[in-house]
C-alpha cells in the first residue's frame, strides 16, 4: 500500500502537463506563503501599531495632565491678580471684622467689596468659594460662589491649608471632595502681612472637562483617582465615570493612562490624574488601519504571486515543448519506436524514459558482458583449439629465442616432445646450420620492431627434424606482450609440398614451349604474352614480336572471344602456310589462348580433291555429251546442210543469171541465219565440254532451263515429246556455275526421257516448272510419267556406279548430288511405280534485296 500511493501518484502527476502542474504548484504555493505572511504580518503590525497607540496615548495623557496644571495655574494668576489689588489692600486697611472677634461675614449673593468690579473669571470655571484669611489663619470673610458652605474640615483648621509662597495650589479632599485649594498671602504696601485670600475650586466633572477644554479626542475621560484605592474621585464624564467608581473596571472598555502629579506631592493625597480613551474607537481606529493595510498587502501579493504563477507557467509551458522535442530527438537518434505520449507531464515522462533507457542501457551492457565472457571463454576454448590442431607448428619462444611452449603439430613435424623442446634453443633444435643466422636476424628485426600489429614477414628457411633430415619451411615471427613480458609466436610451415608443387608447376608450364604447335597468349589489349618458338610464321605474317600488339581485326576477335566466353576456330593464310587458330578464353584472368594447327597439307588434299571432283564431273560431262554426239551431229547438220543448199541456190541463179537481188539476199540472210544457229549450237557445245574451272556468278534458273531444252531438242523430237514448261514468269536468280547447273538439268531430263521411251509416243509426257520457295531458295521439278522407281532402287538412287539400264554407267545422279551440295542445294526424287518420277532441286536463291544493296 505504501508503496502502490507514491506510484499512484506519480501516475497522476504523469498525466498533468507542467503548465498545470506548475500554475496548481505556485497556486498553493503563494497561497501558503500568502497565509503565513499575513498571520505573522498582521501580529506584528498590532502590536506596532498598539505600541504607536500607547505611545499617543500616553502622550495625549501627559498632554492632559499639562492641561490640567496650566488651567490650575491660571486659578493662580487669578488669585495673584486679586491678592495685590488696591481695593483688597484697601479694605484690609479697614476690614469690617476686628482682630480678635470670631464671627465670619459670609457674602453670597452680593460679592464682597475687596473684590474688583470687572468680571475676573471670564477665562476659568468660577470656583466654589473665596476665603479671606486673617494674620493668625483664621477665616474671616467667605464668598460662596455656588451657594455651598465652605467644607467643614477646611473651616476647622484653614491655615494647615495656607500654601508656601512657591507653591500656591494644593490639591486636597475635602469632606469627601477632591479640591483645588488656592492661597496667596496679602501684603500691605509697607510689606507686612495682613492676610491671606483663599480660592477653593471643587474637582470635578465640569474642572476636568474644562482643564481639557475639550482638546483631543471627545471620547477621552480624563480622571482623578485615589491612587491607595483605585477609586475615582471625580472623572470629566460623569455618567460614564462615575464618582467612586473602580477604575479596573473600566479598563475592559477603556485604554487607562494613569500619571501621579509630581507637582502636588505636598498633597496630602496621593492622586493619579487617568485618561480613560474608549477601547471601541481605538480597536476600530487600528482594525481600520490594519484592514486597508491588509486589503493593499492582499492586493500586492496577489499581483506578485499572479506575475510569477504566470512567469512558472509561461517557463514550464516552455520547458515541456522542450523537453518533448528532447524526447523527440532522442528517440530519433536512438532509433526508438517507443509510441510519443505528447499529453501529460513530459518531465516525468522524459524521466521514465530515461530510466527505461538507462535500464536497457544497463541490461544492454550486463548482456554484452556476459557475451563478453562467454566468447572470451570460447575465445580461449579456441585458441587452445587452434594451438592443438593447427596444421603449422607453433612454437612460443622468449626474447633470447628459448622455447617456452611447442604445440603437438610441431612435436609431430620435429618429431621432439614437449618437455625435450622446452628450454632449448629454437634455432639450434630446429633449424639447419645454414638457416640460424638468418632466423637470429629476423628475431632481432622482431625485437627491435617490439609490439605493433603489423602483419609479420614470411620468411623461408630450412629447418632439422629430431631425425636429421632437413626440410624447407616458411616463418612467420610474431612479437605479443604477455603480462608485460614481449614473447613471440612462431609459426612454422612445412612447404615441402608446396615446393614440390612449384616444381611441378614450373615443370608443366615448360608444356607449351615444348608444344611442337604454334601456343600463343594474348591479353585484351591485343598484346602477345606469350607465344611458343612454333609461333614464329604467325608472328611473322602478323609483323609483331612478343609482347607487342596484334593487327587490329586480331585484336578485336581476341576481345569479342574475351566477350563471349566462347572458343572460337578462324582461318589464317600466311605466305608460309594455313593455320587454324583455335582462341581459347580464360576470361577469370583476361587472356585468351591462340593454339594454332598447320592446315596447309589439310587444304592441299582438299584442293587436290575438289580438282578431281571438277574433273569427274567434267568427264561426265564429256561423256554425256559423247553419248549425245550423234543427235548433236545430227542437229548440227540440219543448219549447215540449209546453208549448203542456200548456197548452192545462190550459185545456180547467179550463173543463170536469174532473180533478182531481192531474192539473192534473202537467200543470204537465211545463210547468216542457218549459220548463227549452227554457233549457237557449238557454242553451246563448247560451253558444255571446254574444260572450265568452276565459277560462282548470278543466273537465270528459268534461262538455264531454256538453255537445256535447246540442247536436248534433238532427243525430244526424237522421241516425239514436247517439253512443258511451266516457269516461274519472273527471273530466279542463283548464284552458280551455270555449266554445272545445266549438267545438272541435263541428267536429269536425260533420265527422264530414258523411263520415257518404254511407253508409247503418245503417252509420253515431261514437264519442267520452276517457282521460288519464299525469299530464301527457288526450285526447278523435272516429271516424267516414266515408269517410276522402285523403293529397292530409290534407296540406292544416287550411288556412284549404281545403274539399272544396261549401257547405264550410273554416275549421273552421284555427280548430280555433288555438284547440288556444291551448290548449297537439296535435291529430291518423289516416284509412284507405274506412274512416274518427279525430281526436285531446290537451290538458294540470291535475295532481292541483297542484290540491289550489291547493286
Ligand atoms: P544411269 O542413267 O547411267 O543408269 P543414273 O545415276 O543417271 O545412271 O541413274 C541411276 C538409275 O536411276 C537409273 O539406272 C534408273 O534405274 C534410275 N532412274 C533415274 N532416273 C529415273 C527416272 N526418271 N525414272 C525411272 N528410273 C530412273
Amino acid at each position: 500500500m505504501a508503496k502502490a500511493n507514491p506510484s499512484l501518484l506519480r501516475r497522476l502527476l504523469k498525466g498533468i502537463p507542467i503548465p498545470i502542474l506548475a500554475l496548481l504548484f505556485g497556486l498553493v504555493t503563494g497561497l501558503a506563503v500568502w497565509v503565513y505572511l499575513d498571520r505573522t504580518q498582521t501580529r506584528v503590525l498590532a502590536e506596532i501599531f498598539g505600541e504607536e497607540l500607547e505611545n499617543q496615548l500616553h502622550q495625549r495623557a501627559r498632554e492632559g495632565l499639562i492641561r490640567f496644571d496650566q488651567y490650575q495655574q491660571s486659578y493662580v494668576t487669578v488669585i495673584r491678580l486679586l491678592a495685590n489689588h488696591r481695593r483688597l489692600a484697601a479694605y484690609l486697611g479697614t476690614p469690617r471684622w476686628d482682630s480678635d472677634g470670631g464671627e465670619v461675614y459670609r457674602y453670597e449673593h452680593q460679592p464682597p467689596p475687596w473684590l474688583p468690579d470687572d468680571d475676573v473669571w471670564s477665562g476659568v470655571i468660577q470656583p466654589s468659594h473665596l476665603l479671606l484669611i486673617d494674620r493668625q489663619g483664621r477665616v474671616r470673610e467667605e464668598y460662596r460662589l455656588r451657594g455651598q458652605a465652605v467644607p467643614a474640615e477646611l473651616m476647622r483648621d484653614p491655615s494647615q491649608f495656607l500654601t508656601a509662597r512657591h507653591r500656591q495650589s494644593r490639591l486636597t479632599k475635602l469632606d469627601g471632595q477632591p479640591y483645588l485649594v488656592i492661597s496667596e498671602m496679602v501684603e500691605d504696601p509697607a510689606g507686612a502681612v495682613t492676610g491671606w485670600l483663599m480660592l477653593l475650586v471643587p474637582v470635578d466633572s465640569q474642572f476636568l472637562g474644562a482643564s481639557q477644554q475639550r482638546v483631543g479626542s471627545a471620547d477621552a475621560v480624563v480622571a482623578l483617582v485615589d491612587a491607595d484605592t483605585a477609586l475615582v474621585l471625580s472623572s470629566s464624564d460623569a455618567t460614564r465615570l462615575p464618582q467612586g467608581a473602580r477604575l479596573a473596571e473600566f479598563e475592559r472598555d477603556f485604554v487607562v493612562t494613569a500619571q501621579s502629579f509630581f507637582d502636588y506631592d505636598d498633597s496630602d493625597l496621593n492622586l493619579l490624574f487617568a485618561t480613560l480613551v474608549p477601547r471601541a474607537g481605538i480597536e476600530a481606529t487600528g482594525q481600520r488601519v490594519l484592514d486597508l493595510e491588509r486589503r493593499q498587502r492582499l492586493t500586492g501579493a496577489g499581483l506578485i504571486i499572479l506575475v510569477f504563477v504566470l512567469l512558472f507557467v509561461l517557463l514550464s509551458s516552455r520547458l515541456n515543448r522542450l523537453l518533448r522535442r528532447v524526447a523527440q530527438f532522442s528517440r530519433r537518434a536512438l532509433d526508438m519506436e517507443q509510441p510519443l505520449v505528447t499529453q501529460g507531464n513530459q518531465l516525468l515522462i522524459l524521466e521514465d524514459w530515461i530510466r527505461d533507457f538507462v535500464a536497457l542501457v544497463l541490461r544492454g551492457r550486463e548482456e554484452m558482458r556476459a557475451r563478453h565472457e562467454t566468447e572470451m571463454r570460447e575465445s580461449e576454448a579456441l585458441t587452445a583449439a587452434l594451438m592443438n590442431t593447427s596444421l603449422d607448428s607453433i612454437i612460443t619462444i622468449d626474447q633470447r629465442g628459448r622455447i617456452i611452449e611447442f604445440n603437438p603439430t610441431a612435436q609431430r613435424i620435429f618429431g621432439h616432445e614437449r618437455e625435450f623442446a622446452l628450454g632449448r634453443s629454437l634455432d639450434t633444435l630446429l633449424l639447419a646450420r645454414e638457416s640460424r643466422a638468418a632466423f637470429k636476424q629476423q628475431l632481432y628485426e622482431s625485437l627491435a620492431r617490439g609490439r605493433d600489429d603489423a602483419d609479420p614477414t614470411r620468411f623461408e628457411l630450412r629447418a632439422v627434424n629430431g631425425d636429421g633430415v632437413s626440410f624447407p619451411v616458411e616463418l612467420a615471427i610474431k612479437p605479443m606482450l604477455l603480462h608485460d613480458r614481449l614473447l613471440f609466436t612462431v609459426y612454422v610451415h612445412d612447404i615441402s609440398e608446396r615446393k614440390r608443387q612449384e616444381a611441378e608447376i614450373k615443370s608443366l608450364a615448360g608444356f607449351p614451349s615444348e608444344s611442337p604447335i604454334p601456343v600463343l597468349r594474348v591479353n585484351r589489349p591485343g598484346v602477345v604474352i606469350y607465344a611458343n618458338g612454333p609461333s614464329e610464321p604467325l608472328l611473322r605474317h602478323w609483323g609483331c614480336h612478343r609482347l607487342q600488339t596484334l593487327p587490329v581485326y586480331w585484336k578485336s576477335q581476341v576481345q569479342s572471344v574475351l566477350d563471349e566466353g566462347r572458343t572460337r576456330e578462324l582461318e589464317l593464310r600466311t605466305d608460309e602456310g594455313i593455320y587454324s587458330l583455335l582462341l581459347a578464353p580464360v576470361r577469370e584472368l583476361g587472356y585468351v589462348n591462340i593454339y594454332a594447327r598447320d592446315i596447309t597439307k589439310v587444304r592441299e588434299a582438299e584442293e587436290e580433291a575438289r580438282r578431281r571432283q571438277n574433273e569427274l564431273i567434267h568427264v561426265a560431262r564429256l561423256s554425256t555429251m559423247g553419248e549425245m554426239a550423234t543427235g548433236i551431229a545430227h542437229e548440227l547438220n540440219q543448219p549447215l546442210s540449209a546453208i549448203v543448199n542456200f548456197a548452192n541456190g545462190i550459185a545456180r541463179r547467179l550463173k543463170l543469171g536469174v532473180g533478182d537481188k531481192t531474192d539473192l539476199l534473202h537467200a543470204l540472210e537465211q545463210i547468216a541465219g542457218q549459220a548463227n544457229r549452227a554457233g549457237e549450237i557449238i557454242k553451246r557445245l563448247r560451253g558444255m565440254v571446254s574444260r572450265q574451272q568452276p565459277v560462282r556468278e548470278e543466273a537465270d534458273l528459268n534461262a538455264l532451263v531454256e538453255e537445256v531444252c535447246a540442247i536436248l531438242g534433238h532427243e525430244t523430237r526424237k522421241l516425239d515429246l514436247t517439253v512443258e514448261r511451266r516457269l516461274f514468269p519472273a527471273p530466279l536468280t542463283i548464284r552458280a556455275d551455270p555449266v554445272q547447273i545445266e549438267q545438272v538439268l541435263l541428267n536429269l531430263m536425260r533420265n527422264a526421257l530414258d523411263a520415257l521411251q518404254e511407253l508409247p509416243p503418245a503417252a509420253r509426257r515431261l514437264a519442267i516448272s520452276s517457282g521460288a520457295l519464299g525469299q530464301e531458295a527457288v526450285y526447278v521439278a523435272v516429271h516424267d510419267n516414266g515408269k517410276g522407281i522402285r523403293p529397292h532402287v530409290m534407296e540406292r538412287l544416287f550411288d556412284p556406279f549404281f545403274t539399272t539400264k544396261k549401257d547405264g554407267m550410273g554416275m549421273g545422279l552421284a555427280i548430280t548430288q555433288t555438284i547440288v551440295a556444291d551448290h548449297h542445294g537439296r535435291i529430291r526424287a518423289d516416284s509412284v511405280p507405274g506412274q512416274g518420277t518427279t525430281f526436285t532441286l531446290e537451290l538458294p536463291a540470291v535475295v532481292q534485296s541483297a542484290k540491289s544493296m550489291a547493286s
